[in-house]
């Protein structure tokens, strides 16, 4: 990897600016001073440091968001804001993209990563990966929904989805369970049972719960703990 692009991985520091400290000689690899951006130099193995400062490379990052409603869960859109515009501008160098889709007034946990084949891991529906999203609804399910849910709910257009949890708690809200993504699923499965979702809120995607302490908006990196249960 070129010298330049390390830095500009690893620090928040935009390409130019490093450049000028690599022809500074500001930036030494294994103890020797470099001066030409382009040097090659292997991530894993090389020692590189900036003013004296020896930096650590990180491939893969991992953030857990909580979305808050009206924000698109896409990298960019000329007029809507996405959930990358909520992200702090130190890290904005890393290359996230969100993990999934969740709608644009669908709240909760949303992961963001610049790891491909994790992404991959999370949503394929072959890895039957589980989601629990609370739901608010209007209109009355029946006690009979829950059955429905796990013998596989058929929506209007034909499509059968897999076996799934419905957990009636209250009047006006439930707790669903899908291992699927399918475009609006939760919203279609409770309309297929006679109600209409007034607001959903995604609370655990695998085993990973949403941190109660992140504000709307905010994001945090997954801890070594919540990162070795989603890789398991
Ligand atoms: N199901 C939906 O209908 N919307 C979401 O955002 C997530 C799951």
């Amino acid at each position: 990897m070129r010298l330049d692009k390390y830095l500009n991985d690893v620090t928040a520091m935009g390409r130019k600016v490093l450049r000028q400290k690599i022809k500074e000689g500001s930036v030494s690899v294994n103890g020797e001073t470099v001066c030409v951006p382009d040097h090659s130099v292997n991530p894993e193995t090389d020692k590189v440091s900036l003013n004296g400062t020896t930096l650590s490379y990180q491939k893969y990052f991992y953030y857990m968001m909580n979305k808050p409603a009206g924000i698109l869960t896409a990298t960019e859109d000329s007029r809507q804001e996405t959930v990358l515009d909520l992200i702090p501008d130190e890290i904005k160098n890393r290359k996230l993209f969100p993990v999934g889709r969740l709608d644009k007034d669908t709240t909760g946990l949303l992961f963001l990563t610049n790891d491909g084949q994790f992404s991959h891991r999370m949503i394929s529906p072959s890895h039957d990966v589980e989601k629990v999203y609370e739901v608010e609804y209007e209109g009355e399910l029946e006690a009979h929904s829950v059955q429905r849910f796990k013998d596989g709910i058929h929506l209007s257009d034909g499509t059968v989805c897999k076996p799934a949890d419905l957990s009636l708690k209250r009047p006006g809200f439930c707790v669903v369970m899908v291992t699927e993504g399918k475009y609006h699923q939760v919203k279609r499965m409770i309309a297929a049972v006679g109600g209409c979702v007034t607001h959903l809120n995604r609370v655990r995607f695998g085993s990973v719960c949403l941190d109660p302490s992140l504000k709307q908006g905010e994001i945090r990196e997954l801890n070594n703990e919540e990162l070795c249960i989603l890789m398991e």
